[in-house]
C-alpha cells in the first residue's frame, strides 16, 4: 500500500521513523537513528522519507521540552532541553520545510497517550493520564477527548513530592533535585544505586522507594484530574511486581476518600512512540491543523 502518513518518535537515545497506509498500519519501518547532534540526526530522519515520496503529514512525537503551541513563534521547537547540543533545535519547521508537507508535532508521552487512545490501553476513554517512567519521567494524556496542553505542555515528571521518612539522597534532576523524575526515573535509580535498574535485584531496597515515589505522584495527579485511567509505561515499569506495588501504595495513600482508577500498563509495546507520532499525523490531516 502506499504510505501517506509519516511518524517520527524523537527520543533522548534514537529516533524511529515509519510510514503508513492511509488506514494507519504501519508499511515501513527505518532502522534507528542515534541522537547525536540535530544536524546530523535531523538529517538522517529527512533521507528516511524522501524515497517515500509525497506524505499527507508527519507526526512528531519528540522528548522536550518543547513548543508545541500553533501560535507561538518558536512553535516546533525543542526548548531548554538539558540534553547537550540540542537546547533550541528547529525541528518540526525544519522537517515541514524539507520534507514539504503539514507536521503535528507534540510531546512523546502525549503521541504515545494517542497510540494508546486509538488503539490501546486507553481506547473508549476520553480523560485518562500517561505516565512514562523511563530514563526520564514524562506525562500527558486526555482531557475531555483533547490530548493535554496548555502553557506548554505537563511536565508531570517533575511535580514535587514528599521524601520518604530518612531518605536524604538529593535526587537527581538538573532543575529540581528531588521532584518525582529525580527520585523516581531509571536515570535517578542509576545515579543513586550505582547500577542500571533493569540489574536491581527484586529485594533491592530501591522498590520500595520506587512503588512509594511512583504512588506519591499517581496520587496527585489522581487528586488533580480525576484520570479514569493511568497508564505507566517506560523501562523501569517492566520491573516484575513493580505495578502491583504503586497500586498498594497508592490505596495506602488516597486512604479510602477518593476511588483509585485503574493502573495498567501500555497495549502498544515497541512500536507504541512511532504508532503515536502517526496518529498525531493522521489527526492533524483531518483537522487540517499544521
Ligand atoms: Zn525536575
Amino acid at each position: 500500500m502506499t504510505p501517506i502518513y509519516g511518524g517520527i518518535e524523537a527520543g533522548g537515545t534514537e529516533f524511529v521513523c515509519a510510514v503508513a497506509s492511509a488506514r494507519g498500519g504501519i508499511v515501513a519501518m527505518g532502522d534507528p537513528i542515534p541522537t547525536t547532534t540535530p544536524s546530523e540526526t535531523l538529517e538522517r530522519v529527512v533521507e528516511f522519507f524522501l524515497p517515500h515520496g509525497d506524505l499527507r503529514a508527519i507526526g512528531i512525537g519528540s522528548f522536550g521540552p518543547i513548543d508545541p503551541n500553533p501560535e507561538s513563534p518558536s512553535w516546533g521547537y525543542i526548548t531548554n532541553t538539558p540534553k547537550p547540543g540540542w537546547h533550541g533545535t528547529r525541528f518540526a519547521p525544519f522537517i515541514a520545510e524539507r520534507l514539504r508537507t503539514r507536521v503535528a508535532f507534540d510531546t512523546d508521552v502525549n503521541a504515545a497517550a494517542l497510540g494508546e487512545f486509538k488503539k490501546g490501553a486507553a481506547r473508549g476513554i476520553d480523560q485518562f493520564v500517561y505516565l512514562t517512567i523511563g530514563t526520564g519521567i514524562g506525562g500527558g494524556g486526555m482531557v475531555n477527548g483533547k490530548l493535554m496542553h496548555g502553557l506548554t505542555h505537563p511536565e508531570m515528571g517533575h511535580i514535587r513530592i514528599p521524601r520518604a521518612l530518612g531518605d536524604v539522597w538529593p535526587g537527581s534532576c538538573p532543575f529540581h533535585g528531588d521532584c518525582l523524575e529525580g527520585l523516581a526515573s531509571g536515570s535517578a535509580l542509576r545515579a543513586r544505586w550505582g547500577i542500571p535498574p533493569r540489574d536491581l535485584a527484586d529485594d533491592h531496597p530501591a522498590w520500595s522507594y520506587e512503588a512509594r515515589y511512583l504512588a506519591l505522584g499517581v496520587c496527585n495527579l489522581v487528586a488533580t484530574l480525576s484520570p479514569r485511567t493511568i497508564i505507566l509505561g517506560g523501562g523501569v515499569m517492566r520491573h516484575s511486581g513493580l505495578l502491583e506495588e504503586v497500586r498498594r501504595e497508592l490505596d495506602v495513600l488516597r486512604n479510602g476518600y477518593f476511588p483509585a482508577p485503574p493502573l495498567v500498563l501500555p497495549e502498544l509495546g515497541d512500536a507504541a512512540g512511532v504508532q503515536g507520532a502517526i496518529a498525531l499525523a493522521m489527526n492533524a490531516a483531518i483537522k487540517g491543523k499544521r
